[in-house]
């Protein structure tokens, strides 16, 4: 029954026979697009919190292996191009949710509240007859809307034994934050009752900080080769005030409770005896070898990175129980599948960790499609895209059409292995949160699959450019070269163009 429609099946059981069949019941607008009889796709948007690209082995990863994050890859599409419009938390949610820039969708940082009476993708998909539900992170401070199920962790969350909220009740976990949202996801999906097609929201804390890895992989990754990045002792030279002034290197910033020296709060004492059992070890080589300069900061990269990983081996995890539940329930043919993260993150490059900057390994989310139907297994796509396309892009799919006031455009036609003529060759990115943790400055920028312009202001006003081709690590500013007098030039129009298109009005003009 898998590859039969949703009509052809009522059809033989004499369902529709000369009706006008349920899409004549469906609200105005939905259906729009659909071939006839063709049901509805639902929709699983799985979403980790600060997963770097760099960490998935589909995308050629030098420190990670995650066969099952890889499935979608092998299954579908991989975009190598992926940007987030604002490199942080709770700013990337509310794009997600929009489909509009922060300075529209009101947080622009992660001190702002997000509103929740405003227009979101959710909403729209409810109205256009999707069941909706969100699980796990939500981090936008007011309660989720547009849901007709939600269980959420309150704020940022915490990895052991998290206490959650479900539809506005405080609810008590025992275990780990990535198995229980796992679980709760599993079991809302197969709970579900009526025909109507689904839209979930799989949102996991992990792997953001502090990296507690679940207990049955807390040295998964003792064992293993991590190799370092060419520049984890970046000295900046080549770049500006901004990348000497903030505050997010492994060597000053990276702290005794990251690196694990201090144990996490609210463990069981079961957990906490595996996890001393884990740790002392590690805790004992480091005081009897006592590393300082360089070799300290090998060894807080390695105690980071192993526990960065081991995070990520319980989402992984999640991804296949999730996918197999997909596969058994005979809903993989029928279910867009997407594995994000609400943007990348530093993993030693340029000495640091956090996300923030327009550079590269912040900038770029990971992106996995997979979608039988309409997606060729095993593409990969190298169009801009961002996290700003996907309300659109699901709302495409739902048939229902997409409100004039978001800014993104549906990457459907990318899926299908079509790129319009007309696709962007530029985006642009607004990051705000200054004076803040990590003292990463103010700025905005414009990205091209070539080069990259950015202005920092606030109390800087310093411009850099990037050839990626020449410099793909990011490690000479080019802005004040002649040979990119040109270059500099159009970017700049570009940029002001772009900020024109977006309606962006706040920060410093061009
Ligand atoms: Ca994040």
């Amino acid at each position: 029954m898998q590859r039969q429609t949703r009509r052809e099946f009522l059809r033989s059981l004499g369902v529709l026979a000369g009706s006008a069949g349920a899409w004549a019941m469906l609200p105005q607008g939905v259906g729009r697009g659909q071939g006839a009889g063709q049901k509805r796709p639902n929709i699983l948007f799985i979403m980790s919190d600060d997963h770097d690209a760099h960490a998935i082995s589909c995308y050629g990863s030098k420190v990670n292996t995650t066969p099952n994050i890889d499935r979608l890859a092998k299954e579908g599409m991989r975009f190598e191009h992926c940007f987030c419009t604002n490199s942080l938390c709770a700013p990337s949610r509310a794009v997600i949710l929009t489909g509009k820039y922060s300075h529209l969708n009101g947080l622009k940082d992660n001190k702002d509240t997000f509103d929740g009476g405003q227009q979101t993708g959710p909403k729209l998909l409810r109205q256009a007859g999707y069941e909706t539900a969100i699980i796990g992170k939500w981090h936008l401070k007011t309660d989720p809307t547009g849901f007709d199920y939600w269980h959420v962790l309150p704020g940022q969350g915490v990895y052991y034994n998290p206490p959650m909220i479900e539809m506005g009740k405080r609810v008590k976990h025992q275990g780990y934050v990535t198995e229980i949202i796992t679980d709760l996801a599993l079991q809302w999906l197969k709970g579900r009752k009526g025909d109507k097609p689904f839209y979930l929201m799989l949102h996991h804390k992990a792997p953001h900080r502090e990296w507690e890895p679940a207990p049955k992989y807390l040295t998964f990754h003792d064992d293993k080769k991590i190799p370092e990045p060419a520049t984890l002792f970046d000295d900046y030279s080549g770049r500006g005030r901004a990348a000497h002034e903030q505050d997010m290197t492994i060597a000053k910033t990276m702290n005794n409770r990251d690196v694990k020296l201090v144990p996490p709060n609210g463990l069981t004492p079961e957990q906490k005896a595996k996890w001393d059992a884990a740790y002392d070890p590690k805790i004992k080589a480091f005081q009897e070898t006592n590393p300082q300069g360089q070799d300290l900061v090998r060894w807080k990269y390695r105690r980071y990175m192993q526990d960065y990983l081991g995070c990520i081996a319980s989402v992984d995890e999640s991804v296949g129980r999730v996918l197999d539940y997909l596969q058994e329930a005979g809903l993989a043919d029928n279910t867009i599948v997407i594995y994000t993260s609400d943007q990348g993150f530093y993993l030693g490059e340029h000495g640091w960790f956090d996300k923030r900057f327009m550079y590269e390994e912040s900038l770029q989310m990971p992106l996995l499609v997979r979608y039988p139907k309409e997606i060729q297994a095993g593409s990969v796509n190298q169009d801009i895209v961002m996290n700003l396309d996907f309300a659109e892009t699901f709302l495409d799919y739902a048939g229902a059409r997409a409100p004039d006031d978001m800014q993104g455009v549906s990457i459907r036609p990318l899926l299908q292995g079509h790129t319009p003529s007309d696709w962007r060759k530029s985006m642009y990115y607004h990051y705000y949160e200054y004076p803040a943790v990590h003292s990463v400055k103010r700025h905005y920028g414009v990205r091209t699959q070539r080069y990259k312009l950015i202005h920092f202001y606030n109390d800087i006003d310093e411009w850099e450019l990037y050839d990626l081709q020449n410099d793909p690590d990011e490690m000479r500013n080019v802005y004040n070269d002649p040979a990119y007098a040109d270059t500099v030039k159009e970017l700049t129009a570009e940029l002001k163009r772009l900020r024109e298109k977006y309606k962006d009005t706040t920060g410093t003009p061009i």
